[in-house]
């Protein structure tokens, strides 16, 4: 079965180069497009699928390269039983206490409903850092079923630590080494300074065996620096330099706030990637952002915050003009490189079948020089019509039409009462 799209305004995502076009999508995982300046005929007029774009823009669709699953239930939940003053204490009263109450079945609502904010959002890849202690087993199939239903592409992890104890880390040793067995994905740890020297070599290890990457939080905070300082009288990026982390091309660092010189050079000189990701930052006061001397591989995620991509490189735009040297170009680019990382390493989900259809109508031309600028100043993901994931709508006229929505918030309300009774 093929989709077509007629009268499309189709931008390249890699040249911006604009065309009036029908276009053929190809169903499946790694399936194709074709364009066409006169229409295609139906090959099968019973499965065939025609949607008439009139004139509306189309694109490749966006990939989340950093996001959280395990908070989608904190919308809204009950104050902590202190206030958080810094960092640490965030991890501590809030997501700590969060991640500990989690079980399957909350975890598979989070998962669902992540899926299809996802969708909306026209995001059809996610790469998400899993995290719930007392619930490990089981726990990323669970996510990777919830995504496959609402058809949203996925590279999962579990976050090792050793916050929890032994027994919570050999469990996540095993749980991710059984889902590797199984499925693309990469080997995840918290965070330099929850993860001790067996842990660590012992993750690298894993992930050379798997032949995939590591996919860590580095110096989110200053504390994370501080403790790898005082511990291991390295800094963190040395310390995961020294271990193996740097040397896989599928690495991914989150953040990396506070590096210093010399830890960015390291950075730059390696084939790991690194995900930026503003709005956390700024919602949990640890920093900001700065791109110079990290080198070209850096892409944008959400950290869990929500699952709009259009959004978090506007902020990563936006707050970069004072802290960070980001143009719409470049922010464009940081936005689309999460695509050049999965491509680069041959993941699969995000082949070219993978596109969103913008009901964007401007005040002033779009063209091939200033797009970038429209992208910035002027999408927003309410616009998105519909959406395409691995060659099958999965959002028809802004509803997601692989799963029922309704029945799934109603599923996610229930499950969230249940977690924010629990977390007193
Ligand atoms: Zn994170």
């Amino acid at each position: 079965m093929s989709i077509i799209l007629n009268n499309a305004k189709y931008i390249d995502w890699k040249t911006l180069e604009i065309r009036d076009t029908d276009i053929k999508i190809e169903e499946g995982i790694n399936g194709g497009i074709e364009f066409s300046k006169t229409p295609f005929i139906l090959v099968n007029q019973t499965e065939d699928e025609i949607i008439d774009c009139d004139g509306r823009l189309v694109t490749k669709a966006f990939a989340n390269g950093h996001h959280h699953v395990y908070s989608a239930l904190a919308r809204g939940m009950p104050a902590p039983e202190k206030q958080p003053d810094n960092f640490l204490e965030i991890l501590k009263y809030i997501w700590w206490n969060l991640d500990k109450k989690l079980d399957q079945q909350m975890i598979e609502a989070s998962a669902l409903f992540t899926a299809m904010d996802s969708a909306k959002n026209g995001v059809t890849f996610v790469i998400d850092h899993h995290s719930s202690p007392f619930a490990v087993e089981g726990s990323l199939e669970t996510i990777a079923n919830a995504f496959d239903k609402v058809g949203v592409s996925h590279l999962l992890c579990y976050e090792i630590s050793d916050r929890d104890g032994k027994k919570v880390t050999d469990a996540a040793f095993t749980e991710t080494d059984n889902y590797l067995g199984q499925r693309q994905g990469l080997v995840g740890l918290h965070a330099s300074f929850t993860v001790g020297n067996e842990s660590l070599v012992r993750a690298v290890k894993l992930a050379v065996k798997h032949n995939s990457g590591i996919h860590v939080h580095v110096a989110e905070d200053t504390t994370d620096q501080s403790d790898s300082i005082k511990k291991y009288g390295q800094r963190v990026v040395e310390r995961f330099k020294e271990a193996g982390v740097l040397e896989f091309n599928k690495t991914i660092l989150g953040h990396c706030l506070h590096l210093d010189q010399k830890e960015k050079q390291i950075v730059e000189n390696s084939p790991a990637w690194v995900v930026q990701n503003t709005e956390s930052n700024l919602n949990n006061n640890v920093g900001f952002f700065n791109s110079i001397g990290l080198g070209n591989n850096i892409f944008t995620g959400t950290d869990g915050m929500h699952s709009d991509m259009i959004r978090s490189i506007q902020s990563a735009y936006f707050t970069g003009q004072h802290f960070d040297s980001i143009t719409p170009v470049s922010a464009w680019n940081r936005l689309r490189n999460v695509q050049r990382y999965l491509k680069s390493n041959e993941f699969d989900g995000d082949s070219n079948n993978n596109l969103v259809i913008f009901d964007y109508k401007p005040p002033t031309p779009v063209t091939v020089n200033n797009f970038p600028g429209h992208f910035i100043y002027g999408f927003y993901s309410s616009d998105i019509q519909h959406v395409i994931s691995n060659g099958k709508v999965i959002v028809k006229d802004k509803k997601i039409i692989t799963v029922n929505e309704n029945e799934i918030l109603e599923f996610s309300k229930e499950m969230a009462v249940r977690l924010w009774k629990k977390l007193k």
